[in-house]
């Protein structure tokens, strides 16, 4: 066991603060890293806030990791000391149901355990987020950094990038498709940047106007205000896919409505509150489908690492002290995050040094 100094939500109501956690001494198939930084989600503060009701508390999030390998355990094959690897949103699943056996962790049977948030490990206890100075994870869950540089940006590929990336490659954007991404923050610029990247024709759609250059020096094509009527009429009937990454409940009907005949929409955002129920004959009439997709499994993660570094793809961020999380979350509640806020964990080292 060491003692590690990480930053926790005591209870729903409270900011996040200065918290040490033990992480287990590394086992035979264990990776210990060194945590250099971490990217701020929105279900970060989802779960630091008890928005989904499922919290335990202390609360450490972070599952956008990205660190060097400081030890590994004897039966280690892929990983040694000195490689940068990342950890994404899973730490460990059964390993034996169906959707672990093909390589979709995410969806395991049994349930996969969370960077944070658990569920409760066989020892009792909770699992513990990146918004520390290090983890300890089974070399099945850590992932291979080939980035050069700009490590601090790649860090969001590990949620944002994959929870975006498996959605776009599952309904087939590429060349010839009309794809459309609902929300520029986190999840919603990496979903840009991904489309654009495989060829599809793309379209965001958002409620910021000052975010309509950003949109398209990003990749988009189009940029459309959702709020607007006239511009969302000229898009009715048109698309194949909508990747909707809205963080607050909010009316379907109006992007159902541009999906042509077999059309998706896929939904990632995951809010507090409900969405009101979508018009039955918006679906109907056009066979259309709303869907859902969570994360990634770790093969497919993987390609999308190596798919960003072949593509010279990273976040855009804005790095922030571990101290400052707290007013990152604000910002992020009023859509302002460009476009994704990751820790510096060398701030959350120096603090806990000098305390
Ligand atoms: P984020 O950075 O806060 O971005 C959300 C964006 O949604 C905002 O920037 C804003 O974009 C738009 N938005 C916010 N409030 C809105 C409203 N009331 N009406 C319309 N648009 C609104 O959040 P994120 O980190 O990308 O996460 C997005 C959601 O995905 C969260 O709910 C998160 O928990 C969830 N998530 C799901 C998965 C999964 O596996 N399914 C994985 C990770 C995260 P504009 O300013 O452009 O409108
Ligand atoms: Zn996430």
């Amino acid at each position: 066991m060491s003692h590690t100094p990480a930053y926790a939500a005591q209870s729903a109501g409270k900011p996040l603060g200065p918290h040490t956690i033990e992480r287990r001494t590394p086992g035979a198939h264990d990776v210990a890293i060194d945590i250099k930084f971490c990217g701020v989600c929105h279900s970060d503060l989802h779960t630091a806030r008890n928005e989904w009701g499922n919290t335990r508390y202390p609360s450490v999030p972070g599952h956008e990791i990205v660190g060097t390998v400081t030890a590994v355990g004897k039966n280690v094959k892929h990983f040694k000391a000195g490689d940068t690897v990342g950890v994404g949103c899973m730490v460990d699943s059964c390993g034996h149901c169906d959707s672990c056996k093909a390589g979709e962790e995410n969806y395991c049977e049994n349930g996969f355990t969370g960077t944070y948030n658990g569920p409760a490990q066989a020892d009792g206890g909770n699992t513990y987020g990146g918004y520390s100075s290090n983890v300890v994870v089974d070399e099945k869950f850590v992932l291979r950094i080939t980035h050069k540089d700009d490590l601090a940006a790649v860090a969001p590929l590990l949620c944002a990038g994959i929870t975006t990336y498996s959605p776009l490659r599952h309904w087939g954007a590429g060349p010839g498709r009309k794809v459309g991404i609902v929300g520029l923050g986190g999840l919603g610029h990496m979903g840009v940047k991904l489309a654009h990247a495989m060829g599809a024709h793309v379209v965001l759609f958002t409620t910021s106007p000052n975010k309509v250059a950003d949109g398209k020096r990003l990749g988009a094509d189009e940029v459309v205000i959702s709020k607007d009527a006239d511009q969302m009429a000229q898009h009715v009937g048109s698309f194949d896919f909508i990747l909707n990454t809205v963080a607050a409940s909010h009316n379907l009907d109006a992007f159902l409505n541009l999906l042509k005949r077999d059309g998706t929409m896929c939904l990632v955002g995951a809010p507090e509150h409900p969405h009101p129920s979508p018009t039955v004959f918006n679906l109907i009439m056009k066979r259309r489908a709303i869907a859902g997709s969570l994360i990634g499994g770790i093969r497919e993660t993987q390609e999308m690492l190596d798919f960003c570094a072949e593509h010279g793809i990273v976040s855009d961020i804005e790095m922030i002290a571990m101290r400052d999380i707290n007013k990152a979350y604000e910002r992020m509640l009023k859509s302002d995050v460009k476009y994704r806020f990751v820790i510096d964990m060398q701030s959350l080292k120096d603090e806990a040094k000098a305390a």
